[in-house]
C-alpha cells in the first residue's frame, strides 16, 4: 500500500520537537492569540515576503474574511475558477457576492488570465486566482487586468506556501493572500489553521478586529465579526514545521522531477508542466491520463493511493445550481476534470515507492488499452 500521504513518516522524524512545543504550550497556561501566534506571524511574514499576516482558524476563514476586509458583498461579481476546492467560492457566497467561473488554462490547470477580462462587468470587484497543485499563477497577466480595472485581488495560495512566481512568493502580488494549515497541506498543523497575509497595515487591522468579533479592543465591537483564532497548540506545532518547509518543497520537486523522468516513455500520461521562471511546490503531483475512471479504480485494487482533485468542476455541484451554469460552459475545466489523477507526493515518499507507483500505472493504461 502506497498512500498520497502518509503524516506519521513526517511525525516520526519531528515528534520529539513537536511534542516538547506543545507541552511547552500546556504548561504556559496561555492557550489563544499568546506568544506563539505572535511569533508566528511574524516568522512567516518574513518568510512569505509581505508587511503582516494574521493568523485565523482555516483557510476558509481567510478567504471569507478577506472578502468582508475589502467589502465585498452582495451585488457584487468575483471572478475566479471551478476547477479547484470548493472553500474558494464557496466563501463567495458567504459574503453574499457572485463568484463567475473563468476557465483554464490546460497546462496550468489554473485560471486562463487570457480569459479574465471579457467577464469584467460593472459588478466586478476582484479576481481570485487559485494557486492549484503548488503552482503559481500568471500573476504578471492578472495584476496588470485588475490595475487596469480597478479590480482587487485576493490570491488562493492554501496548496502554495513556499511556490514563487518571478522569485517572488504567492500571496504577495495581491491585495490579500489566503493560507490553510489544514494537516495535508505542504505546511500543515495537527488541526485546523489558516493564514492572511496584507501590506496594507488598515486592512491587516480590519482582519485582525473581525478574526476577534469585529472588534480591535476587547469588548468593544464595531462590526459582526467572527470567532476564527488560531489556537497556541497549533501555533506552536506550525512554528516547528516552518523550520523544515523549504526542505519539504524541494524534495516534492525531486520527486515531481524523478516521476517525470519515469514517464517519459509513456506518450498516455501528461505530466505536469511548469511556468517559466515558477518554482512550483507540488502540493499535489497531477497528470492526465485516459480511461482515468477505470485507472483509478485498478490503482486502488493495486494498493496506490491516486486521489481525484477534483472529481466535479464547482460550476456543475448543487451547492452552485442558482448561477445557471451548465456542462459546455467551461470546455477545458471540464475536459480536465474527466482526466486528471494524482498521485502519492509527500516529501518522505521513496523512490522504491515511486518506481512501483509508475510501472503499476503504466500496467494499468496498458491493460485497460487491451480491454477497449
Ligand atoms: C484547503 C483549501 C482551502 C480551504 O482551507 P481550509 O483550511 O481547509 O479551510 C481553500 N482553497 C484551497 C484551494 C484549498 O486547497
Amino acid at each position: 500500500m502506497i498512500p498520497i500521504l502518509d503524516s506519521k513518516r513526517q511525525y516520526a522524524k519531528i515528534g520529539a520537537e513537536v511534542e516538547k512545543a506543545v507541552c511547552e504550550v500546556l504548561r504556559s497556561g496561555s492557550y489563544i492569540l499568546g506568544p506563539n501566534v505572535k511569533a508566528l506571524e511574524s516568522e512567516l511574514a518574513k518568510y512569505i515576503g509581505c508587511n503582516y499576516t494574521v493568523a485565523l482558524n482555516s483557510g476558509t476563514d481567510a478567504l471569507h474574511l478577506a472578502l468582508r476586509a475589502l467589502d465585498i458583498g452582495k451585488g457584487d461579481e468575483v471572478i475566479t475558477t471551478a476547477f479547484t476546492f470548493v472553500a474558494t467560492t464557496e466563501s463567495i457566497e458567504i459574503v453574499g457576492a457572485t463568484p463567475v467561473f473563468c476557465d483554464i488554462n490546460p497546462d496550468t490547470f489554473n485560471i486562463d488570465a487570457d480569459k479574465i477580462e471579457s467577464l469584467i462587468t460593472p459588478h466586478t470587484k476582484a479576481i481570485m486566482p487559485v494557486h492549484l497543485y503548488g503552482q503559481p499563477c500568471e500573476m504578471d497577466k492578472i495584476m496588470d487586468i485588475a490595475k487596469r480595472h480597478n479590480l482587487y485581488v485576493i490570491e488562493d495560495c492554501c496548496q502554495a506556501i513556499g511556490a514563487e512566481y518571478k522569485g517572488q512568493k504567492v500571496g504577495t502580488f495581491g491585495d490579500i493572500g489566503c493560507y490553510s494549515f489544514y494537516p495535508t497541506k505542504n505546511l500543515g498543523g495537527m488541526g485546523d489553521g489558516g493564514l492572511i497575509t496584507v501590506n496594507s497595515e488598515n486592512l491587516k487591522n480590519r482582519i485582525v478586529a473581525l478574526r476577534n468579533h469585529g472588534g480591535a479592543i476587547r469588548y468593544h465591537h464595531d462590526e459582526i465579526g467572527v470567532n476564527s483564532r488560531l489556537d497556541e497548540i497549533q501555533a506552536a506545532i506550525l512554528r516547528v514545521k516552518l523550520n523544515y518547509i523549504d526542505e519539504w518543497n524541494k524534495s516534492r520537486r525531486e520527486h515531481a522531477a524523478t516521476y517525470n523522468k519515469l514517464f517519459s516513455e509513456c506518450s498516455d500520461i501528461v505530466t505536469p508542466k511548469e511556468l517559466h521562471d515558477t518554482y512550483c511546490v507540488y502540493h499535489q503531483y497531477t497528470v492526465k491520463i485516459p480511461n482515468r475512471d477505470n485507472i483509478h479504480k485498478m490503482l486502488q485494487e493495486a494498493g496506490i493511493g491516486a486521489m481525484l482533485y477534483y472529481p466535479i468542476p464547482l460550476h456543475m455541484q448543487k451547492v452552485h445550481a442558482h448561477l445557471g451554469y451548465k456542462m459546455g460552459d467551461l470546455p477545458i475545466t471540464e475536459k480536465n476534470t474527466e482526466c486528471v489523477i494524482s498521485l502519492p507526493m509527500f516529501p518522505e515518499l521513496t523512490i522504491e515507492e515511486q518506481k512501483t507507483v509508475a510501472s503499476t500505472l503504466i500496467e494499468c493504461i496498458e491493460k485497460s488499452k487491451a480491454l477497449a
